[in-house]
């Protein structure tokens, strides 16, 4: 019996999804794959593309600046919310409005709130992400 193990090439479909495509209702989420270059589906660690570890890195570098110029603009909402977190209870659902680079981020506002306490683990940015959405 041969015991080797075969590494295989990842292979690309050509499966690729974009910026915009919502994942929501889907398994999946969105991440940036390396080897396919396009945003691309992941079941959160891999690029069901071409199955090779989706990474999440680069774009979440955006993610980051969209953020941190967020906590800017929203700093006297932000503010409310830490003086009252009861009332971020109640809005669970509420989204922030962030423009960058001439476009209009929709992201809810508990991250953007956790943002701001520097309590975002780094596995909850494929999470931000996926609830991001761009307003024309
Ligand atoms: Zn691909
Ligand atoms: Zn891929």
């Amino acid at each position: 019996m041969d015991n080797i193990t075969v590494k295989e090439q990842p292979v690309c479909r050509h499966a690729h999804i974009t910026e915009k495509t919502k994942t929501g209702g889907t398994p999946y989420v969105k991440g940036w794959c390396e080897y396919c270059k396009a945003f691309v589906y992941t079941d959160k660690k891999f690029c069901i593309c071409c199955m090779k570890r989706a990474r999440h890195e680069t774009h979440h570098l955006g993610l980051k600046r969209i953020l941190n110029s967020g906590i800017q603009q929203l700093e006297k909402t932000l503010n409310d919310f830490e003086s009252n977190p009861i009332g971020m209870k109640h809005n669970e659902l509420l989204y922030g409005e962030i423009v960058y680079n001439n476009k209009r981020y929709h992201i809810p506002m508990k991250y953007i709130l956790l943002y701001k306490q520097n309590k975002v683990p780094k596995d909850m940015y494929s999470e931000i992400q996926d609830h991001t959405t761009i307003a024309r």
